[in-house]
């Protein structure tokens, strides 16, 4: 393994893969990543692969396209597929107060030069037929997002990283970092790193691995399980597939998956997952489900989408997710001595993991990033954050679902 490089990435899930990726595009090609044991190991291996733009952050969008836009550009360059699926998504309005949040919103995509249109419920029906528009409001459609297959995305990116001359370094758990007066020192089984820059894109490991430095990084995992139907008869009748939709009543994302759906929960009462420490044996199994807590919004997702209970449940999914208190990533620098940063915290790291790495590589490599978007810098939590405080603040954030706040 190579023992002096100028940048080490720690952690090969869907947004170091992408971070390697950009610091490659932008020039910079003496880097190394390390992931403890294959690519995709963390939480990206089981997502559901959403991509879709719209949420209570415009200022977000910029990093969803830039997502979408990067898995292309890496699909090209590698020639590995991410299996890119256009579908466009409908947030339901399902209330009044709703549609009225959503037109402010039109002005901001406008900027963006990204579609979007409140549509009315006729159109809803045309474009997904098998949604029950009684009571809604019409919904916000944007036309040009979808989904991509997190594996193959995180794979076309390491590839075209590779390609540039970047190195990938697997089975290889990160032990220890430290600053040795002049570089950061990373012990490995594999032999000791030293780097000038250190991007820490673990996820929930990255709080445990910085925790000895003296850095409280407030990174918590939730529980999060995703439901998959078998194949449902009005979706094999069709010619092409309906758009994702999303719900604030139901508190639901839902995609076609195959000819069946994938509906992933945001649940009223999270549950955490382990608080007192990653098991040491964890390696990227699955979590027990528990389907007893996703009754009520089964119930909602029935009456909204009736075709969803025509038909059996084959899959249900529980996988540890990634949580900050505001829900937002982290990235920038952090700690005192130069060149630490932190590319974690994603809870929809398939959606905002590749516009994310761009931001942060032009911020290694120029200086600053390529655009401002400070509610996402890395040290906006200070290093006071109890567990408690945080773990409330998650807590409110995964409540609120897909709800817009009040104060846009
Ligand atoms: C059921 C479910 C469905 C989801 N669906 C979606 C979705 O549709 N869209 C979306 O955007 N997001 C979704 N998510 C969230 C998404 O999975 C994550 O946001 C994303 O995968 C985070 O990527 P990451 O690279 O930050 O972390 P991870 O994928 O967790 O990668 C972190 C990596 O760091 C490695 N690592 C840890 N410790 C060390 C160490 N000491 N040394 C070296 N390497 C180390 C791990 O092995 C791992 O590979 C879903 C999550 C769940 C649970």
């Amino acid at each position: 393994m190579k023992t002096d490089v100028q940048v080490v990435v720690v952690g090969g899930g869907i947004v170091g893969a992408a971070v390697l990726y950009w610091l490659a595009k932008l020039g910079w090609t003496d880097t190394l990543l390390i992931e403890r044991r294959e690519l995709t190991s963390g939480s990206t291996w089981h997502a559901a692969g959403n991509t879709t733009y719209f949420g209570p952050y415009a200022e977000m969008t910029r990093l969803f396209a830039g997502s979408i836009r990067t898995y292309l550009q890496a699909e090209q360059e590698s020639g590995h597929s991410i299996n890119f699926h256009q579908t466009g998504s409908l947030r339901v309005a399902t209330t009044a107060r709703e549609r009225e949040l959503f037109h402010r919103f039109e002005s901001k995509y406008r900027t963006l030069d990204i579609p979007y249109h409140v549509v009315e419920n006729d159109v809803i029906e045309k474009l997904h037929p098998c949604i029950n528009t009684e009571g809604l409001f019409g919904a916000a459609h944007t036309p040009t997002d979808g989904h991509v297959d997190p594996s193959g995305a995180t794979h076309a990116l390491a590839k075209a990283a590779r390609n540039y001359g970047a190195v990938v370094q697997r089975q290889c758990p990160v032990e220890s970092i430290n600053w040795d007066g002049q570089r950061w020192l990373l012990q490995t089984p594999s032999g000791d790193v030293r780097c000038v820059h250190v991007i820490m894109a673990a996820s929930f490991w990255t709080r445990e691995l910085l925790l000895p430095l003296g850095l409280n990084i407030p990174l918590y995992a939730t529980e999060h399980h995703e439901m998959i139907t078998e194949s449902v008869p009005a979706l094999v009748e069709r010619q092409s597939e309906v758009p994702a939709y999303r719900d604030s009543y139901v508190s639901c994302a839902v995609r076609q998956e195959a000819q069946g759906f994938l509906a992933g929960i945001y649940e009223t009462d999270p549950v955490f997952w382990a608080l007192d420490g990653i098991p040491k044996d964890f390696r990227e199994e699955l979590l027990p489900p528990n389907t007893d807590r996703l009754m009520t919004h089964l119930e909602k997702l029935i009456h909204r989408l009736p075709a969803f209970g025509e038909v059996g449940i084959k899959t249900i999914n529980n996988g540890p997710m990634c949580w900050t208190p505001d829900g937002l990533p982290l990235l920038g620098p952090i700690g005192e001595n130069e060149g630490l940063w932190l590319a974690s915290g994603f809870n929809v790291g398939i959606g905002t993991g590749g516009g994310s790495a761009e931001f942060l590589a032009h911020w290694i490599v120029n200086g600053k990033p390529n655009f401002e978007l400070p509610i996402v810098h890395a040290d906006r939590f200070g290093n006071d954050i109890t567990q408690h405080d945080a773990i409330e603040s998650i807590k409110a954030c995964y409540r609120q679902g897909f709800r817009l706040p009040e104060q846009l």
